[in-house]
């Protein structure tokens, strides 16, 4: 009998769990180790945080999902990671030893990296966390009262910009819609080196389209923007140009949870753990990773540093193949190891319109410099594509399902994208004696 444990249960670590599940017979055990006690569709906290929709819109308890799904769960905060005893330690102070485990634990956030950033004693809100989105959520409330300068944006390093275009075009239309929008000025603020770029160079029409929409709804653009410093009634750039606010909403850049940074050998500087194409740690078989603490390079230089982006799509697609390879080194099931295509498609909801942007895959062919495919388009039907998609994605969680066999087809018939692929000429790995 070998113990799976999956660590973290949110886009990335609830399906893989439920997918260990379905690929394991029943004599292995998985455990699911959360710090949170509910799954949240984070993509959802935009509309949090603008007021649009209640929290609890996002959110499941995970007990009853764990007790129904045949997962044990361990309501508990990983502190501490031994990869060559294989072994975990809890806030608990208890440990818990494990034959693999996958590590699925999301972003922690680079605030201290700016003076006055963030909302844990700092001057900007962030959306990055269901804590946040509710405190940014009361603070809207509040600037709804009396707007001023909006100031919307992304720090130097973050890679995760959809969330920050979605924040100022869905506010732009609500302060419109309230008749306020005379009293407001709107600032995007990004590290990109041009609006809709995303971390993702060369997508065809995504500039066009994004610039174009932000034109129109009187958004003032600061590309290559680096804040260096913000306090309670401005934000400062590292050019010296200051700007006023009396809402900011930055998102910040991201580093991998705090015992992967503490753990040796484990992550890398900025605490991402470094994967091999099955997605396993490269010196720690036992150990595999996805999701946003995988580390993934930007293959550009910008002028302020990027990251690039781990959708959540692409983190779907991670978990599927951490899933399927455990089972294959467990001898559950005899396939070619998998490993995840990173062909990534993000619905963008921007009020009465949205983007969808495809790039397949993200990272173009280092050989070649190309893509098999890359487009924008914009339509109103994007914004019914992502409530449909979430609403779907919800109800996944709710059934114990991770990426079924339907998904996958409607993917590649609708998009053309696949999730994950065979690696060619991978060996059939031989069951791990645990
Ligand atoms: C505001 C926002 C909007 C977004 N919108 C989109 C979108 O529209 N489309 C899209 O494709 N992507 C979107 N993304 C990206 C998407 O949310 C991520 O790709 C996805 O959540 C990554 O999944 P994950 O499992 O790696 O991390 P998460 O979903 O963040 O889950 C990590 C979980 O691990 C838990 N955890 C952390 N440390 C520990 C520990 N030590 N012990 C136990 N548990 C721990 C956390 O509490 C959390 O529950 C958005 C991101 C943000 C921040």
């Amino acid at each position: 009998m070998a113990h799976v444990v999956v660590i973290g249960a949110g886009l990335g670590g609830l399906p893989t769990a439920y997918d260990l599940r379905q690929l394991l017979p029943a004599q292995h055990r998985v455990t699911l180790i959360s710090e949170q006690p509910k799954f949240t569709f984070i993509p959802g906290l935009v509309r949090v945080a603008l007021d649009i929709d209640p929290l609890d819109h996002f959110q499941l308890d995970l007990a009853p999902l764990a007790r129904r799904h045949g997962v044990e769960l361990i309501a508990a905060k990983v502190t501490g990671l031994n990869p060559q005893a294989r072994r975990l330690t809890l806030d608990s102070g208890q440990t818990l030893d494990y034959d693999y485990v996958a590590i699925a634990t999301g972003p922690s956030f680079a605030f201290d990296a700016i003076p006055g950033f963030g909302p844990h004693g700092g001057y900007t809100h962030s959306i990055c966390s269901p804590a946040h989105a509710q405190a940014a959520r009361t603070a809207w409330l509040d600037f709804l009262k009396n707007p001023g300068p909006l100031v919307v944006g992304a720090a130097p390093g973050a890679g995760c910009f959809g969330p920050a275009y979605e924040f100022v075009l869905m506010a732009e239309q609500i302060l419109r819609q309230q008749g306020l929008r005379d009293r407001a000025s709107l600032t995007l603020i990004t590290p990109e080196p041009y609006a809709g770029h995303l971390g993702v160079s060369q997508v065809s029409n995504a500039q066009k389209l994004t610039e174009a929409l932000l034109r129109k709804r009187g958004v003032e653009v600061i590309p290559n923007g680096a804040i260096a410093a913000v306090s309670p009634g401005s934000i400062t750039l590292d050019d010296g140009r200051t700007l006023p606010q009396r809402y900011a909403m930055i998102l910040p850049a991201f580093r991998g949870a705090a015992f992967i940074q503490n753990t040796p050998g484990l992550g890398n500087a900025k605490g991402f753990i470094p994967v091999l194409p099955t997605y396993q740690h490269p010196d720690f078989p036992s150990v595999y990773a996805l999701g946003v603490a995988v580390n993934l390079a930007q293959p550009e230089q910008f002028r302020v540093p990027i990251g690039l982006p781990k959708s959540g799509q692409m983190t779907e697609a991670m978990g599927m193949a951490v899933s399927h390879n455990i089972a294959v080194q467990l001898g559950a099931i005899q396939k070619p190891l998998q490993t995840p295509t990173l062909e990534a498609i993000c619905f963008a909801e921007f009020g009465d319109t949205g983007i969808l942007y495809v790039a397949a895959p993200v990272l173009p062919d280092p050989a070649t410099g190309k893509r098999r495919y890359s487009y924008a388009i914009q339509g109103r039907w994007v914004v019914w594509g992502k409530t449909l998609f979430e609403q779907y994605f919800m109800a996944k969680m709710r059934l114990g399902r991770a990426v079924p066999w339907y998904e996958r087809l409607g993917l590649r018939a609708i998009f053309g994208v696949d999730l994950v692929r065979p690696i060619a000429d991978a060996p059939q790995q031989s069951p791990a004696s645990a």
